[in-house]
């Protein structure tokens, strides 16, 4: 199983790219946020439970994470591997993750980071507003989701730079050309 975490900072085009590499290279694509905002669409119990956090632009606690990762994986059957785009953001998160892939005899192969710096960043996820009006993406809200990024998220890159398993690429530019930096990063590696 080819197991690749796509990272970077809200607004760096995780989920753009993610597509793309799961189609590319025959991946499941799983989007904690894209599951989040589905559950607060459909009103589940899970949705009532997290719409506020989301809004506010915090994280969801890590406990709900990883029943929830574990679920969404299960749904597939004879995949090659999965994008994880926007999980784990958290040192726990990514603990639970390697836990619950040891117990798929299976582990995170791969983590690419999108390196975005935060001008960029912010002028992306205020046109983004403009057109698809997440809530999430209101000026005050997006300065929290980048300063929770940094202070949170940020630290998993040594995390995994411990285990020889992290690589950046540079994140503006076309879709096209980042798409085919993280093709070359992925290649030597699948
Ligand atoms: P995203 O679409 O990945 O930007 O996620 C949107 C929002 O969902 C985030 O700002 C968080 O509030 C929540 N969320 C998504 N994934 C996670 C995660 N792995 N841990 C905690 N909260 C998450």
């Amino acid at each position: 199983m080819f197991n690749f975490i796509l990272f970077g900072p809200p607004g760096s085009g995780k989920g753009t790219q993610s597509i793309k590499i799961a189609e590319k290279y025959n991946l499941a694509h799983i989007s904690t946020g894209d599951i989040f905002r589905k559950n607060i669409r459909e009103k589940t119990e899970l949705g009532i439970k997290v719409q506020s956090i989301i809004e506010k632009g915090e994280l969801v606690p890590d406990e709900l994470l990883i029943d929830i990762l574990d679920d969404a994986m299960n749904k597939y059957k004879n995949v090659k591997g999965f994008v994880f785009d926007g999980f784990p953001r958290t040192t726990q998160q990514a603990k639970d993750l390697d836990a619950l892939l040891n117990k798929k005899a299976d582990k995170v192969s791969l983590v690419l980071a999108l390196e975005v710096n935060d001008d960029e960043i912010i002028g992306r996820l205020l046109k983004r507003a403009e057109l698809e009006g997440r809530k999430d993406d209101t000026k005050d809200v997006i300065e929290n989701r980048i300063n929770i990024y940094n202070n949170q998220t940020q630290p998993l890159i040594d995390f995994y730079k411990d285990k020889n398993k992290f690589a950046s690429v540079n994140g503006i530019g076309s879709i096209d050309d980042i798409f085919n930096s993280i093709c070359d990063a992925i290649d030597p590696f699948i």
